[in-house]
């Protein structure tokens, strides 16, 4: 499964797509809210512009 997104750079906002397929995750978290567990994974990313590396956390929503 292909699972796209759009990121933004904090130090130059630009926002590029990015297959998360294509990278693994550096850190996993597990949160058990109420009623929804959530995975929240988070990815690290490197700007294509100025090579500024950030980390962008993603929740996964599973079915
Ligand atoms: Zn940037």
């Amino acid at each position: 499964m292909t699972q796209k997104i759009t990121v933004e750079c904090p130090v130059c906002h630009h926002q590029f797509e990015v297959d998360l397929d294509d990278h693994q995750p550096v850190q996993t978290v597990y949160r058990n809210h109420d009623t929804t567990p959530e995975t929240v994974k988070e990815y690290r990313f490197r700007c294509p512009e100025d090579g500024t590396y950030f980390i962008v956390p993603v929740t996964i929503t599973e079915d």
